[in-house]
């Protein structure tokens, strides 16, 4: 019998990329996806799409960036399914650019979507996991949570966060039986880097992600983390392009 069958799984950023692929696999194994991301239409075209394949999905227009919205995603999940088993922290912005370019906005917004939406995610599931004494939390970092890259300063920065975060969780909740996963992907094909907006940098990076693994490589290491026992935790991967060396 599947360990993922009828889990209730919510996912942030599964408008797009690998939010999207991983909905999609856990779907086809049989969990109950809950999806959220600010684009409506994306939200509900996957819904359709998962429904067609015979599996289950409900969406709920969510921006991570808002405490409010994400407990009011949580107690969606609650209502409509009665548990939730997983929550998969995969909103992400990547807008790279070099520090002396002052891009203010841009660096707001990545602590804002990438460290706050995290932990905006785990304040909202973490009540509900700890009286059910079980669940399971798995957080996108990075290939930048672990390697600095000229350009990448404060992107990486919120990847060493999300990292931290991820280890401080596992180490307060290991004793609730709450099991959490730090899932670093080297380049993948998406519309991360559409976000980019230093056009001294963006051709770099480009060319880099010609050699970009699909983003169902990244749902299939996040549905074998899921998988597991409930004793075994995944606590963490790191999954690049065979090709990609840094
Ligand atoms: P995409 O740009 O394809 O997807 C990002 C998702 O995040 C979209 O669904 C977007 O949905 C959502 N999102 C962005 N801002 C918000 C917000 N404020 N509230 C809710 N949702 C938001 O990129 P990926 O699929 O590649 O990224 C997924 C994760 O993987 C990110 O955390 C990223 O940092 C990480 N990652 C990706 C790598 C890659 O090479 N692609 C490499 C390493 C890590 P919407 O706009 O509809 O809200």
């Amino acid at each position: 019998m599947s360990n993922t069958k009828d889990k209730v799984v919510i996912i942030t950023g599964a408008s797009s990329g690998i939010g999207e692929a991983t909905a999609k696999e856990l779907a086809s194994k049989g969990a109950k996806l809950v999806l959220a991301a600010r684009r409506e239409g994306r939200l509900q075209q996957l819904q359709k799409e998962i429904e067609k394949n015979d599996g289950k999905a409900i969406y709920k227009v969510t921006d991570v960036t808002s405490h409010e919205q994400m407990e009011e995603l949580a107690e969606y999940a609650l209502k409509e399914f009665g548990k939730i088993d997983v929550l998969v922290n995969n909103a992400g912005v990547m807008p790279h650019s070099f520090l002396f370019k002052k891009k203010i906005e841009d660096w707001d917004k990545m602590i804002d979507v990438n460290i706050k939406g995290v932990l905006y995610g785990i304040a909202a599931v973490l009540p509900t996991m700890r009286e059910q004494k079980s669940g399971h939390i798995i957080n996108l970092s990075s290939v930048a949570g672990h390697v600095v890259g000229a350009g990448s300063t404060v992107y990486a920065g919120t990847k060493f966060a999300v990292r931290a975060i991820s280890e401080g969780l596992r180490k307060e909740e290991a004793g609730n039986n709450i099991r959490s996963t730090i899932i670093s992907p080297g380049a993948v094909t998406s519309e991360l880097i559409e976000s980019i907006t230093d056009m001294d940098l963006k051709p770099g990076i480009e060319e880099i992600y010609k050699g970009a693994i699909d983003a169902e490589s990244i749902a299939r290491a996040i549905a074998f983390a899921i998988e597991q026992p409930s004793d075994v935790a995944i606590n963490e991967m790191l999954i690049r392009p065979t090709h990609q060396e840094r």
